[in-house]
């Protein structure tokens, strides 16, 4: 199984049987989102976890019939010509999608949308989407801990479905200064995900990657992203 970084929060997986792509928004140069869509040996899934343009680039609907689509609820309230489509398996949190090769589970967040949990081939890999203790430096500190307290609920609703799961993309969003590992720490405290691959870094990989020294510390490996392209093998 391979993982490959795309762009911001995008991946895709490789398995032996099928693509997925979360959260696509821009493919890699080489352009291997375009090279999954354009074969047909192995199915193909996309899944978006909300509707924001940094999860969810409307063009994935036209990327092809065969594909098959496991999109947020909340972007069918905002895409009324979406409804009709029988590609598209809609989910609300807590609600599961599954077929012969493949389980996936709709998970809590602390914004719109939903996480993912998929587990496939014998292993589970978490896709936060936009699920993170967002401590802003320039919220009150009434709203940091009302978040903190949102983050915290939802993580404990997700532990049994999450834990120990093969790998976590997980936000570490520079812009959160040096609160910015704060959720990611948690999480792993938390389920113990044996790897953790950071998203949503707007480009600031290596800001990012400082912080994989907080999450190898409370116990799960950390795997740094360069540049889009980079690939991890499972
Ligand atoms: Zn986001």
């Amino acid at each position: 199984m391979t993982i490959t970084y795309l762009y911001h929060s995008g991946f895709a997986i490789e398995t032996e049987e099928a693509y997925f792509v979360i959260d696509y928004w821009r493919d890699t140069d080489d352009g291997i989102v375009a090279n999954m869509i354009a074969q047909d040996e192995k199915t193909v899934y996309f899944l978006s976890s909300h509707i924001h343009h940094d999860h969810f680039n409307p063009e994935i609907i036209f990327f092809g019939q065969h594909i098959k689509y496991i999109l947020s609820a909340d972007i069918r309230r905002k895409n009324k010509v979406l409804r009709t489509d029988d590609r598209i398996a809609w989910v609300h949190r807590g609600e599961q999608y599954e077929d012969k090769r493949v389980k996936i589970y709709a998970l809590g967040s602390t914004d719109v949308g939903v996480s993912f949990c998929i587990e496939t081939e014998g292993k589970r890999i978490f896709h936060a989407g936009d699920f993170n203790n967002w401590q802003r430096t320039t919220a009150s500190e009434y709203d940091n801990m009302q978040m903190a307290n949102y983050f915290t609920s939802e993580l404990t609703k997700m532990e049994d479905i999450v834990s120990n799961c093969d790998v976590a993309v997980f936000p570490l969003d520079p812009r959160m200064g040096d609160l910015t590992a704060a959720g990611a720490v948690q999480f792993c405290k938390a389920v113990h995900p044996k790897q953790l691959i950071p998203m949503h870094c707007w480009e600031m990989y290596a800001e990012a990657n400082t912080f994989g020294r907080e999450i190898e510390q409370v116990g799960s490996r950390f795997i740094p992203i360069n540049k889009s392209g980079d690939a991890i093998v499972l």
